[in-house]
């Protein structure tokens, strides 16, 4: 099984971010102790103890200190049983890796870090509100491949408004002369409850224009692929196999228990959201109660979700799971809309699977939404 662990704060608020999170860090001890608690209290959530993956994602967990950290794995050992190769990835905000908390990471255990560059582009960081530069974005990463923590993964975002292409080949190069085992890399989207939703509202800023941001997407599918990485999802590229195990779990509907403020658990029946408020959080917990909302899944709801995300990876979706889940019903009902868009060169069947052809990548959502079943 795999453990999600949110970590709900950041320094500040990136301009386009609409994950959870608080730049108010009082609270920080008692979340920390708070979600320990929930991990106690969950630890029957799945039948199996034994976890292959565990991930701190956020918010920016690389605001947890040493101590917190420590206090949060020790929870998780006591009440699981970690694989020996086990990936345990931790998000992390370059501002935050000295040489000294890279050192506190890798005695925890942490193996695996994503970092969120975005960009090396000093204006770009700017607009986006990211409170670190371009300088500590790229000598983090080579602090953490000098401490022993080589397993790294960075975040790109592209799309950014731009005059031509030449910010994003750049950013694309010093990625590259990075060395990094994997990159994201994530279209900006403008999300209403964000700074940039609300400068669009208020016409201070223009939408995002799409035909740029399908040019940049060609731009990085052949760049990366160009460069030895593997688009092994839609917004994934990795160098000699190291995919996110983690994030490939969730790609694969395999099943996990989410823990923290916002955190998400799946357990193949139905899915479960805790609150997203820090402070209703904490105090559902002091009574050991999880403040969540469970939503059961119907056959149509799973396929929906398989189609969502198996689509986006180079796995596809088995159309024997997809007629199972629906009795059948998937092909019945979709034989005629595969085949079209086949004909549209989006999609193609190998082996019984369902796979988007690169031209099928620019319209991933499009294509799953239209194999959705009612
Ligand atoms: S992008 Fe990351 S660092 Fe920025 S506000 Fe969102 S969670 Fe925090």
């Amino acid at each position: 099984m795999h453990l999600y662990v949110h970590i709900p704060f950041c320094r500040q608020a990136c301009h386009y971010c609409d994950f959870h999170f608080s730049t108010n860090t009082k609270n920080k001890r008692a979340i920390v102790e708070a979600i320990a608690r929930e991990i106690v209290i969950r630890r029957n959530y799945l039948p199996s103890k034994e976890l292959e993956t565990i991930y701190f994602g956020g918010g920016t967990p690389s605001l947890l200190d040493e101590e917190e950290l420590s206090f949060l794995m020790d929870t998780i050992h006591t009440h699981f049983q970690v694989n020996t190769d086990a990936e345990i990835t931790l998000e992390a905000n370059p501002d935050d890796l000295s040489r000294e908390k890279l050192i506190q990471f890798y005695k925890a255990g942490i193996n695996r870090l994503s970092i969120g560059i975005q960009s090396f582009h000093e204006p770009h960081l700017k607009h986006l509100n990211r409170i670190h530069d371009s300088y500590e974005a790229r000598n983090c990463v080579k602090l953490a491949q000098e401490v022993g923590i080589t397993n790294i993964s960075i975040d790109l975002i592209y799309a950014i408004p731009a005059p031509d292409h030449t910010i994003l080949q750049s950013d694309i190069q010093k990625a590259f002369e990075l060395d990094v085992a994997h990159i994201s890399a994530y279209c900006l989207t403008i999300e209403p409850q964000t700074a940039f939703g609300s400068w669009l509202k208020k016409k201070k800023i223009k939408p995002i224009d799409e035909e740029f941001a399908a040019q940049q997407f060609e731009i990085l599918m052949d760049g990366l692929a160009l460069n030895g990485y593997e688009q092994y999802e839609i917004s994934n590229f990795a160098r000699n196999g190291k995919y996110s195990r983690h994030n490939s779990s969730y790609w694969k509907q395999h099943h996990y228990l989410g823990v923290g403020p916002s955190a998400h658990s799946y357990n193949g029946m139905s899915r479960e959201y805790n609150v997203s408020n820090n402070t209703q959080y904490l105090a559902a917990i002091e009574q050991d109660k999880i403040p969540s909302t469970i939503e059961i899944l119907s056959p149509a709801d799973q396929v929906n979700e398989y189609l969502l995300t198996g689509l986006r990876t180079k796995w596809g979706c088995e159309i024997s799971t997809l007629n199972t889940l629906s009795d059948n019903q998937f092909e019945l009902q979709n034989r005629a809309e595969i085949s079209m868009m086949a004909q549209k060169g989006w999609l193609f069947i190998d082996n019984g699977t369902i796979l988007l052809t690169q031209a099928g990548k620019l319209f991933a959502d499009r294509v799953a939404s239209d194999l959705f079943l009612d």
